[in-house]
């Protein structure tokens, strides 16, 4: 599968599924998005589903190419930014109101699949939150804090309960996120992608935007082969930055994260885990798994400002692995791949109108399954409708990611983040000693 890089997911997805053929030539459109990930890809499916006419989707790679088709998997409520932060920040109507836009999002992505028939390997299963620590507090804070201020219902998993579901002595106790799922997200970019097609929007993979300029009132977006003039143009990049316009690419730090992938484990599967959800856990530097529908186990974590070789990613996350599930020694892995993050400063994405025509939206994070797809239905009913609720997101705009001090920001601040986790876990250990 060429374009794509090799992981368990593009292992995964049957080829004859492929071929959203380049552009050659020139072309016009009423939108022109450019990217094809689940920002660009929601984007343009909102639009044909309000009836709009003349979408073009360019991709430089793959649909897919980038995080959006080799992520986690988990789709969940919330963005990157903390719900406490957004309160404070917003105050409780504005936060609420934007985090229910994410646990609609999930909503919508589930009532896709089944609408569009999209086979992605969903498993309703629900999230698991796992106290990494002994302290109790956080878990019991977030869940009134989601209670109280946003609606939403966690439901709080003693230590006992937690472990009948996920058998290692590393956790505590843990909170269920039962709304949330986990899917093949590759599978599901290119189904949301077929589905976009099937109402009208003209797809071309391996078409990169090499060029942004003024043309009149619209815009043109320049290709290896000719250029698409449209009236309204969409950025939709994430961490692979397009090279389009400076302000916009600086507007994010591309992070690095990992992923890597057990040979399947049958049996040995619900020795670890007899629940289906997936898991995270409290460390600000968390693992995060799930366990996929072959019987393998799909492990992710750390993240960096640099990019890693599959062989040093194995190395890395096998280690985090055996730290929960020693009983895992010996497992082999199949699959281990890298992806970027966009992120911005303030942790937010950075979504809405950037000049006349000129639409962005890029800087999910690490939490950016729900939020693209949010974000595709702000901007569609924006650019089809004239609808102003975009605007919600609009104190967290394009601000400068301060590169490339940002980058040594970032690592420090990750490492000192971690620092911290190691140092609470080994007192509460030398307390229980
Ligand atoms: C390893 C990993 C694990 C993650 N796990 C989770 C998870 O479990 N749950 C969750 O909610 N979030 C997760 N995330 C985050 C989530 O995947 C992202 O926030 C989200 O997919 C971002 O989507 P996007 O469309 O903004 O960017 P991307 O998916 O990166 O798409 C951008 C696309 O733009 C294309 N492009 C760039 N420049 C050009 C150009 N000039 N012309 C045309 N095309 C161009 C790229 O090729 C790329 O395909 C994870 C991310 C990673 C990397």
């Amino acid at each position: 599968m060429t374009g794509l890089s090799p992981n368990y997911y593009t292992a995964t997805v049957p080829e004859r599924e492929l071929g959203f053929g380049a552009l050659r030539g020139s072309g016009a459109a009423s939108v022109c998005v450019v990217g094809g990930g689940f920002a660009g890809l929601n984007t343009a499916l909102g639009l044909a589903e309000r009836g709009a006419r003349d979408v073009v989707l360019i991709e430089a790679n793959r649909v897919g190419f980038g995080a959006s088709g080799r992520n986690g998997g988990f789709v969940f409520g919330g963005f990157s930014r903390s719900e406490e932060s957004l309160l404070r920040e917003l105050g409780p109507e504005r936060a609420r109101d934007l985090y229910s836009g994410t646990t609609r999002a999930v909503e919508l992505i589930r009532t896709r699949t089944a609408r569009y028939a999209i086979d992605c390997d969903r498993v309703d299963a629900g999230v698991l939150w796992a106290n990494w620590f002994r302290d109790p507090q956080v878990l019991h804070e977030r869940q009134r804090l989601l209670e109280q201020n946003y609606g939403v219902r966690w439901e709080w998993l003693p230590r006992e309960r937690l472990g009948s579901l996920v058998h290692t002595q590393r956790y505590h106790d843990g909170l269920f996120e039962p709304q949330a799922f986990h899917f093949h997200p590759l599978k599901y970019a290119r189904g949301i992608a077929r589905a976009a097609m099937a109402q009208g929007v003209a797809i071309h993979e391996q078409t990169p935007a090499i060029a942004l300029e003024r043309n009149g009132r619209g815009w043109r977006v320049r290709t290896p082969d000719g250029a698409i003039e449209a009236d309204q143009v969409v950025l939709a990049c994430g961490g692979y930055l397009a090279g389009l316009r400076a302000e916009v690419d600086a507007g994010v730090l591309p992070i690095a994260t990992y992923v890597m992938v057990t040979q399947p484990l049958g049996a040995r599967l619900d020795e670890i885990m007899t629940t289906r959800a997936a898991v995270y856990d409290t460390r600000f530097a968390f693992d995060y798994y799930r366990p996929l529908s072959d019987t393998r186990l799909l492990w992710g974590g750390r993240i960096s400002v640099r990019d890693r070789s599959p062989a040093q990613v194995e190395k890395l996350l096998y280690g985090d692995m055996l730290k929960v599930f020693p009983r895992l020694d010996g497992v082999r892995i199949d699959h281990a791949w890298s992806g970027l993050m966009s992120y911005a400063r303030h942790q937010m994405p950075q979504v809405g109108q950037i000049e006349d025509g000129l639409w962005l939206a890029q800087a999910f994070g690490g939490h950016g399954v729900a939020p693209t797809t949010f974000a595709g239905e702000l901007l569609a009913s924006a650019i089809g409708e004239g609808d102003g609720r975009w605007r919600a997101l609009a104190d967290y705009g394009l601000v400068s990611a301060m590169k490339p001090a940002g980058f040594i920001g970032a690592q420090l601040s990750y490492w000192w983040a971690q620092f911290r986790d190691e140092w609470k876990d080994r007192m509460e250990q030398a307390r229980t000693r």
